[in-house]
């Protein structure tokens, strides 16, 4: 499907979940006050249903997000439903890695292709302070679960602040460079209270070349990270939602300040 602005857009990100088991202190508040109710989540066959109907419209990559994704109850079950769909031909996922050593192989089997998996730093006391309470450890187990079970490339996201990277950004760097792994570094935008604040002119992502729609965890097809347009599968229907969301899609993003970061999924 092409936008108005002859954007060709063929990937769909979902959010699976807004609950997650880190609280990075640029994304989530410590206590969580945007919880979704339980009933409000997308159950899996309206997800399944999402992606059917994205896929007959032409989108062929999807990417599961969140919150975390690993901590949606089932989610093996959900990425074997996706990849079941007829033409995708690509199924990724975005996590902070921490249950991947228990997950990576079951996912690998279900259909998942690959992963980026968030990591900031590679010192261990620090990146106890950036997730308050994390223990990295536990992601290195991740990605290496990742390698073996081939969901590769394995790509690794980095979120660094304004000015010049600091020893975090490049200890990152090295370990991503012995270990085999594809680093992107990402620019950490400005939330507050869980929030975005402004990003001029879509500073956040390429929007000449944007290619994606996005799905929050309660049903909201957003037809960009950096605006308040959403449009309820529930309500509108999916098709509907999604056609709304492809004929609304701005030129550049702006603001959001209905939805919080971590149910649109980064
Ligand atoms: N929990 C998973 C994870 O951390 O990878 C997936 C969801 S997370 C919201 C998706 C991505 O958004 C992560 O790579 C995370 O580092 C990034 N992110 C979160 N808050 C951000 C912020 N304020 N600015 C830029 N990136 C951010
Ligand atoms: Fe959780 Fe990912 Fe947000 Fe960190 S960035 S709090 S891991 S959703």
């Amino acid at each position: 499907m092409l936008d108005r602005f002859n954007r060709k857009i063929n990937y769909l990100r979902i959010s699976v979940t807004d609950r997650c088991n880190l609280r990075c202190h640029y994304c989530m508040p410590a206590d969580n006050p945007c919880m979704l109710r339980h009933q409000d989540i997308l159950r899996f066959e309206e997800i399944q249903q999402v992606v059917a109907v994205a896929a007959a419209l032409g989108v062929d990559k999807i990417r599961l997000t969140g919150g975390e994704p690993l901590v949606r109850r089932d989610i093996v079950e959900l990425v074997s439903m996706i990849s079941a769909v007829p033409g995708l031909s690509d199924l990724a996922m975005t996590t902070n890695g921490i249950l991947l050593p228990d997950f990576a192989l079951p996912l690998a089997r279900a259909g998942l292709r690959r992963v980026n998996i968030s990591l900031d730093t590679t010192d261990a006391v620090k990146f106890r302070e950036i997730t308050r309470g994390g223990d990295i450890q536990k992601v290195f187990k991740g990605i290496e679960a990742a390698r073996e079970a081939g969901l590769l490339p394995v790509k690794v996201n980095c979120v660094v602040g304004p000015g010049p990277h600091g020893e975090d950004a490049r200890g990152v760097a090295d370990y991503c460079m012995r270990n085999g792994l594809q680093l992107r570094f990402i620019q950490q935008m400005d939330l507050q209270a869980g929030h975005f604040g402004i990003v001029e002119g879509g500073s956040g992502g390429d929007c000449k070349h944007c290619n994606r729609l996005r799905l929050t965890s309660d049903g909201k097809m957003k037809p960009c990270l950096f605006s308040d347009l959403s449009y309820d599968i529930r309500q509108l229907g999916i098709h509907r939602a999604m056609e709304m969301a492809l004929d609304t899609k701005p030129e550049k993003g702006t603001v959001n300040r209905l939805n919080c970061f971590h149910n649109i999924g980064g």
